[in-house]
């Protein structure tokens, strides 16, 4: 007897207005098995704790909605690698309090954009989210919530847009805190890694894995771009319709290494081309 395949986990980042258990429901509604959220107002600093009847209910819906790997995107405004101190402290004390939200709605993956150098040096950037992560370790070892550093496209200072950025992070923290990667294919194709064809797409992955290492990614934000290769300019585009093109979204489903980890869409459009999108990912994967 065979057994039945895993569902293949897709989804997009839908809207938690009115409450987190709604992105779940909107992600039913989308034909999605996954989905990505806010957790809070990701335009403000402050939040509110979240109630028991809240978290209640977020389970609940996950339990009729049969949604899994659900995947939480920390707030624009924490940068874990700030040179102020003011900022960074903050920056510290609202990233704590969204790793515990994610352990108590039962969230599987925190995913995180590691955190802007400013005026300072890359390297200092990258030692103070090193710094800021660690000091979780006995907070992430509570709970199902796993870090996930998210891939950059280098806009700016922010850090992130290299696999040896990235590397360093994860070859200092994996020991200490449950982390991992996502990448986000528009940010890495701006940052100049080429996924337009198989062949560039199986190089991409090759180099991933010899600097980072496959066993530390988890997930894929699946974009296309609307800027060209390398122009360190974060764009999403539909897929297909961007510099990237289809082929890579096929490669991505259909790749032994990259079908069954989750894909979450941040395409521009909303969920009716969210909806179609995820039709057409499945498909590919047959
Ligand atoms: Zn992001
Ligand atoms: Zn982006």
């Amino acid at each position: 007897m065979t057994l039945p395949e895993k569902p293949l986990l897709i989804g997009a980042h839908t809207s938690a207005q009115g409450g987190a258990h709604n992105a779940l429901l909107e992600g039913k509604e989308i034909g999605a098995t996954t989905v990505q959220l806010f957790t809070r107002n990701q335009k403000r600093w402050d939040t509110k704790e979240l109630t028991g009847e809240e978290i209640e209910l977020f389970q609940k819906t996950l339990e009729e909605t049969q949604l899994s790997h659900i995947m939480s995107h920390d707030s624009y405004l924490i940068n874990l690698g700030c040179p102020n101190e003011d900022n960074l402290h903050k920056s510290r004390e609202a990233f704590e309090k969204e790793l515990v939200r994610c352990q108590q709605l039962g969230i599987t993956y925190l995913n995180f954009h590691p955190g802007a150098a400013l005026t300072g040096p890359v390297q200092a950037c990258l030692d103070t989210i090193v710094e800021s992560l660690e000091k979780l370790e006995d907070i992430a070892a509570k709970g199902p919530t796993r870090l996930l550093i998210e891939t950059t496209a280098g806009q700016g200072s922010c850090v992130g847009h290299t696999f040896e950025q990235i590397a360093y992070l994860t070859e200092k923290l994996h020991k200490k805190i449950p982390i991992g990667v996502c990448i986000d294919t528009c940010h890495i194709f701006a940052a100049g890694y080429d996924l337009r064809t198989p062949e560039a797409f199986e190089e991409t992955l090759r180099v991933f894995d010899t600097v980072v290492g496959l066993k530390h990614l988890y997930a894929f934000h699946a974009n296309d771009s609307m800027k060209p290769l390398a122009s360190r300019v974060d764009r999403h585009a539909p897929l297909g319709e961007g510099e990237i093109g289809m082929e890579c979204f096929k490669m991505l489903m259909q790749h032994p290494k990259t079908k069954h980890l989750p894909k979450y869409l941040e395409t521009p459009d909303g969920p009716p081309l969210w909806k179609k999108e995820i039709e057409l990912l499945r498909k590919f994967a047959l």
